[in-house]
């Protein structure tokens, strides 16, 4: 027998099984998106390798060592997207939709890095984001970041931490920059391998070391703080006394660092000690230089995004309680008769219950067979045609997820009993 061809490593299927609890969080963040004027983007997964070098920069992980990239049959050479936000700004810059506009956009879907799989890390996984176009804030960070927790809540998690800082401006970044080097080079020895090479290229990133061992030289090293000029100050003061008056809380994390010049200011996180070593399930900033670096002509942004199978495996813990939808009712069929009345009442019902999901039973079988696959179904009701109730005019209803008497109605009754039902499960 032929060898299975399996799945690519670190790339999963969702199983039918997982799809509503996905759901469950694809319709929240929309409704909340929506709830602060933000429209959905969609930007093909492919883009021209060049966008990612020159806005993600090549002095970074993903494209150092983690893009998909390969050349196309013209010889191009494409990547399949790492992330969102390179994407969304070559779409705003080729429909001319970020010039001296304001644009609020969200998107969603996969993204591909070639990293080693882990809890937590894949190499396709997706994420859900928004950036905000045309505005320098400190509003619209506080408002981006009201609506994360809007979301939190909406989705029932809680137990996140938020964790906020300042990246000040290019320019400061740049003395900082000096400084810090020169603190590094002193400790050389402590410096692990990915640390040495990016004192050179990308000195800030080692203050975002994963390394445990790294952690007392981070700790002890200079605040970007005491670098910032005055206007950088006041935005991170308003931004902090912004989140106050929201009545959240926050830790300011001077080690939260982006390591490129077109960030700028403001960045967070919200990160759970839930998930192990992977434990931030948003990441957000401004980066007001990336626009002009992608051609377009100067526009301050702010992004974040969210790594959806995180955010998923926090919820599974709680997968009962979550009101996730399912089957409303299972149509079991007896005789011949029943079949062909059986397919105009299911017709019926779906016209006179709207989001009603109702499975007729298909291919005959057994009345205990039918009634096993109804169960199995998850659905909430059977419900029972045989040539007695066709005759009479009614249907045998029996829950199945709750002990309680097999009851009759009349066809005239069945939409108004499952109106109800149907109602309880729409969020
Ligand atoms: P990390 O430091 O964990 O590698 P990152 O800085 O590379 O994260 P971002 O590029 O900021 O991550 O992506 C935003 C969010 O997307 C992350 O906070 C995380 O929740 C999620 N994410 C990033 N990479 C992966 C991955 N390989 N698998 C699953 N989720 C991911
Ligand atoms: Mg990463």
């Amino acid at each position: 027998m032929a060898k299975n061809i399996q799945a690519i490593r670190g790339m999963h299927d969702l199983r039918p099984e997982q799809s509503p609890l996905w759901h469950y969080l694809e319709a929240r963040a929309r409704a909340v998106l929506d709830g602060y004027g933000y429209r959905e983007i969609r930007t093909p997964i492919l883009e021209m390798t060049e966008l990612f070098k020159r806005s993600i920069g090549e002095v970074t992980d993903i494209v150092e060592k983690e893009m998909y990239t390969f050349a196309d049959r013209n010889g191009d050479s494409l990547t399949l997207r790492p992330e969102g936000t390179a994407g969304c700004v070559r779409a705003g810059i080729e429909h001319g939709l970020l010039h001296n506009q304001v644009q609020r956009l969200w998107y969603r879907g996969p993204m591909f890095r070639h990293e080693r799989p882990q809890k937590g890390r894949y190499r396709q996984f997706h994420q859900i984001g928004a950036e905000a176009y045309g505005l320098d804030g400190p509003d619209i960070d506080i408002e981006i970041i009201l609506l994360t927790r809007r979301f939190w809540s909406a989705i029932g998690l809680d137990g996140l931490e938020l964790q906020v800082n300042t990246l000040g401006t290019s320019e400061e970044r740049a003395a900082y920059r000096e400084v810090l080097v020169e603190y590094l080079r002193g400790h050389q020895q402590q410096l692990d391998e990915d640390s040495r090479r990016r004192l050179e290229s990308n000195p800030l990133r080692i203050l975002d070391s994963k390394n445990p061992e790294m952690r007392e030289l981070i700790t002890g090293a200079p605040s970007l703080m005491q670098h910032l000029g005055e206007a950088s100050r006041e935005h991170f003061e308003r931004l902090c006394a912004g989140l106050d008056a929201a009545g959240l809380s926050y830790v300011v994390n001077e080690r939260l660092v982006r390591g490129l010049d077109y960030y700028a200011r403001t960045v967070f996180e919200w990160v759970t000690d839930r998930l192990g070593a992977q434990g931030t399930v948003c990441a957000g900033g401004r980066y007001d230089g990336l626009v002009e670096q992608l051609g377009g002509r100067p526009t301050p942004a702010i992004g974040f995004a969210m790594g959806v199978e995180r955010l998923v495996a926090l919820l599974e813990e709680r997968r009962d309680e979550l009101e996730l939808g399912g089957v409303d009712a299972y149509l079991v069929l007896m005789g011949e008769q029943a079949e062909a009345a059986g397919m105009q009442l299911a017709e019926r019902l779906r016209d006179e219950v709207p989001g009603i999901s109702l499975v007729t039973h298909c291919g005959g079988g057994s009345f205990k067979s039918q009634f096993k696959k109804a169960d199995r179904s998850g659905a909430r009701y059977a419900l029972i045609l045989g040539e007695e109730e066709v005759r009479r005019g009614v249907v045998g209803v029996k829950a199945l997820r709750e002990e309680s008497e097999q009851q009759e109605l009349a066809l005239e009754q069945l939409p108004g009993f499952f109106a109800s039902a149907v109602l309880e499960r729409i969020p």
